[in-house]
């Protein structure tokens, strides 16, 4: 029975194992090893009710890569793929631990900054602007993104209007010519 209990003891450890290996995997994406878009969304779901049940500050940054189809047409789309892995380690070695950043999709970043307000988002999507803008991606020119940025109403918003409301902030920054942030 000795034998069989350690035998059993090392299953379990090894299932343990696998189980925490399977919950990073589906909740990462796997070109760039962010947060995927499932992780994302729980993450703004449970960050959003905490804000509201604290009454606390939080902010959300939507990126869009400015004229990325471009890259793919001119490098192909393997060096496009390197250009998204370099724009997330960007965005990664500058936000905290307590930050969450994921790929929103194709080449859309959102960032979740749980105790963040309006004023130190902005700062923080200008930073970034600027080491994207001026990061050697290895092109002919240099790359840039257009920022929409947001604080939550905590007494009005839910996910949707949250999310409707960053959009449509990258939406005027693009509209205004791109490598720009749009706040509200
Ligand atoms: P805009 O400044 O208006 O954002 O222009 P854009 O060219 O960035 O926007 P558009 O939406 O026209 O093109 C986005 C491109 O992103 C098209 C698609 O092929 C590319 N893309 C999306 N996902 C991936 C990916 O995983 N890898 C690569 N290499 N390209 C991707
Ligand atoms: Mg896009
Ligand atoms: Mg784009």
């Amino acid at each position: 029975t000795l034998n069989y209990n350690s035998q059993l003891l090392n299953i379990n450890q090894e299932l343990e194992k696998l189980n925490l290996q399977l919950e990073e995997l589906s909740q990462t994406d796997q070109l760039t090893k962010l947060s995927n878009r499932r992780h994302l969304d729980t993450t703004l779901a449970h960050e959003l009710r905490r804000a509201k049940r604290y009454d606390s500050q939080l902010c959300v940054i939507l990126i869009d890569i400015d004229f990325f189809k471009k890259v793919n047409d001119t490098y192909g789309h393997p060096k496009g793929d390197e250009v998204l892995k370099d724009i997330a380690g960007i965005l990664k070695d500058n936000s905290r631990e307590v930050d969450t950043v994921g790929r929103w999709g194709g080449e859309e970043f959102l960032i979740i900054l749980p105790k963040v307000d309006i004023s130190h988002a902005i700062d923080m999507c200008e930073k970034l602007r600027k080491k994207i803008k001026e990061h050697d991606f290895s092109l002919e020119h240099s790359l840039t993104a257009s920022f929409g940025v947001t604080q939550v109403d905590t007494q009005k918003d839910d996910e949707y209007s949250l999310l409707s409301r960053v959009d449509a902030n990258l939406y005027e920054a693009k509209e205004e010519g791109r490598d720009r942030i749009i706040s509200s």
